[in-house]
């Protein structure tokens, strides 16, 4: 199982290679990239003792929040539990009110009881390391820093980062996509759909009025209108000396063969960004968790596209989508080259 990070490598590797000479914290930022290398190589060790307030009842989606204070461990000391008066710290509250809107979106949009459908517990983990600047999915739970105050503020902050992680377990416990080549590229679209989703269910809003960035509400003040990932322009998320340029391409002329799967996830993303501005945001979100159900672990773009395709007749043929969903979901595949 890898772990997911939501801020992709070569914005955390930029930012340490010039941190000193762009007057960051040079310290907080190598601590991310070495803390980035040391999880990929190893599941991060969970510290034993918890002190353990409400247990999470199996089989009801209960929310579980831990406060790391500030080590580089995960669940360190639950701070609470589905029941418990609310958190002692504005982190912890926001974790907790994060998890209770991707749960219902994921029972009241998608009809999913929880990650794994079967009520499995949702657990998160803030304050994480040292000015951390990232978050991630480990296999098991979603982990937030704190970022740096300069360049990311709290991971907590933004509604779609918890959308996004808790997407990447919904993706371990359904097609089981790889996280290298197309399928990598899948998965992260996939959390990216989830992620954009979610901010509209929370904001009770359509994709006409939906921005479309990702990760926009944990960059400081001084970003701005940018962000790390845009579904409708990949590629033009951030252009700066601090965070790099956006290296996503919008369509398979622009694919990168090897590349990582947060740089050719953008291709997936404006697919679906197709989708939703003509048929809704929701509607295509159904389209889009019904293929990934259908999907297998070495998926490529071109397999995605025929169980999108299969799904959205399906799902129209029985009027749980509007009726010309099939033909907009073949030109949006058409239009990014996939086809
Ligand atoms: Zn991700």
């Amino acid at each position: 199982m890898s772990v997911c990070f939501f801020v992709p490598a070569h914005i955390v590797e930029h930012l340490a290679r010039n941190a000193r000479r762009l007057g960051l914290d040079a310290d907080a930022a190598r601590r991310t990239a070495l803390a980035s290398h040391a999880l990929r190589r190893t599941r991060q060790a969970t510290a034993t003792g918890l002190e353990a307030l409400t247990p999470a009842r199996p089989g009801e989606g209960d929310r579980q929040i831990f406060d790391d204070d500030h080590r580089w461990a995960t669940g360190v000391k639950q701070v609470r539990g589905e029941d418990d008066i609310p958190a002692p710290t504005t982190a912890a509250g926001a974790a907790f009110d994060a998890l209770g809107v991707t749960r219902a979106f994921l029972r009241e949009v998608l009809g999913r009881d929880s990650i794994d459908d079967a009520g499995m517990p949702l657990l998160a983990d803030v304050n994480y390391g040292a000015k951390y600047g990232n978050a991630f999915w480990d296999g098991t739970r979603t982990v937030f820093g704190n970022g740096d105050d300069t360049v990311f503020r709290d991971f907590t902050a933004d509604v779609g980062v918890c959308g996004h992680e808790v997407a990447h377990g919904l993706t371990q416990h359904t097609a089981g996509l790889d996280y290298t080549g197309q399928p990598g590229a899948l998965n992260e679209a996939f959390s990216d759909i989830v992620a954009a989703c979610v901010e509209q269910f929370a904001h009770r809003t359509d994709a006409g009025e939906h921005h479309w960035l990702i990760g926009e509400g944990v960059l400081a003040d001084q970003w701005r209108g940018e962000a790390i990932r845009s579904m409708a322009r990949p590629g033009a998320a951030y252009d700066n000396p601090v965070l790099g340029r956006d290296p996503q391409g919008a369509h398979m002329s622009a694919y990168v063969p090897g590349g990582a799967p947060h740089v050719n996830s953008g291709i997936v993303n404006r697919v679906f960004h197709l989708c939703a501005t003509t048929l809704g945001s929701f509607p295509a979100v159904r389209i889009f968790y019904a293929a990934l159900c259908d999907l297998w672990p070495r998926a490529r773009f071109l397999d995605f596209a025929y169980v999108v395709s299969e799904q959205a007749r399906l799902l129209a043929r029985d009027g749980r989508v509007p009726r010309g969903a099939p033909h907009t979901v073949r030109s949006a595949f058409r239009e990014v080259g996939i086809h």
